[in-house]
């Protein structure tokens, strides 16, 4: 099929559907300059272990190495910008037609896009809390710290080490994965997902619950041959011609 003739299927299918709903991965944010973990030769993974330095065992029984590495990428995330494809799914939102998207990505850039209904179920990098009493701290208050040579960051109560609000490996789902796979189970009917090797689980499993699914993706995913459209290009263009075409079409 012709980009076009994809686009234009795509977005007969999201005018039809009563439940659309998006999942995105790091391949949404590579064009805000954010690395993806599988693109070969730029991905993380080629550079390094996220296990070794992005788990709890790390966080637990070497907090400097947590906060020497991982930690330093995650603040280092948080000067990105949304790019097109970003701002293209707040825009169907806002024309009523996206009701919701779950995100793997933690560099909030959904948010500062402007899109309401999100999932983060990866969580985020606005806040984090003390490991010991739970004492809730904007991330900056950890940036901060550890900018002083605070390393690691401790609370004020108790002294004990800070983390931030994201999920580590090694870490349980947050209650709010539960919350977007049961809204996907009963309603969604329609699901874009963008930018994900839809690799990770359990958030690969979510395309499961969709009737329909469109994949945006640079490279195959495990779900292309289920996929009723497969586009295989930028997602900043296509979400934004696909917006564009919502919009006017
Ligand atoms: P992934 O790295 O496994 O897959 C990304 C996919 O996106 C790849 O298949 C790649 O080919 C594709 N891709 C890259 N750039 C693209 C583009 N511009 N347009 C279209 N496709 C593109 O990512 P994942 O499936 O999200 O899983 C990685 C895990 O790592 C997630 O759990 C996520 O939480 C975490 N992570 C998050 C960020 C972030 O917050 N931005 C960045 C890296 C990793």
């Amino acid at each position: 099929m012709l980009y076009r003739d994809q686009i234009e299927r795509a977005a007969a299918l999201i005018k039809q559907s009563t439940g659309f709903y998006s999942l995105t991965g790091a391949g949404l944010s590579t064009e805000s300059g954010i690395p993806d973990f599988r693109t070969p030769g730029e991905g993380i993974w080629e550079k390094f272990d996220p296990i070794e330095t992005s788990s709890v065992e790390v966080l637990k029984n070497n907090p400097r190495v947590f906060y020497e590495s991982a930690f330093n990428r995650f603040a280092s995330i948080t000067m990105a910008e949304p790019n097109p494809g970003h701002y293209a799914l707040a825009r169907m939102e806002e024309m009523g037609l996206l009701k919701g998207l779950v995100t793997q990505n933690i560099d909030g850039l959904h948010v500062k896009a402007g899109s309401h209904k999100i999932w983060e179920v990866h969580g985020h990098l606005r806040s984090g809390y003390c490991q010991g009493c739970k004492k809730r701290y904007p991330f900056e208050e950890l940036v901060q710290q550890v900018e002083l040579k605070r390393i690691p960051p401790v609370c004020r109560n108790c002294f004990d080490v800070l983390r931030p609000d994201v999920v580590l490996f090694g870490d349980p789902m947050p209650p709010i994965f539960y919350e977007a796979e049961d809204t996907l189970r009963n309603n969604c009917d329609l699901m874009l997902a963008a930018g994900s090797s839809l690799v990770v689980y359990p958030v690969a499993y979510l395309p499961r619950l969709a009737k329909k699914l469109i994949i945006v993706n640079l490279r195959p995913t495990e779900y292309d041959h289920a996929a009723e459209v497969v586009i295989r290009e930028k997602c900043s263009k296509v979400l934004d011609d696909l917006a564009e075409m919502l919009a006017t079409g």
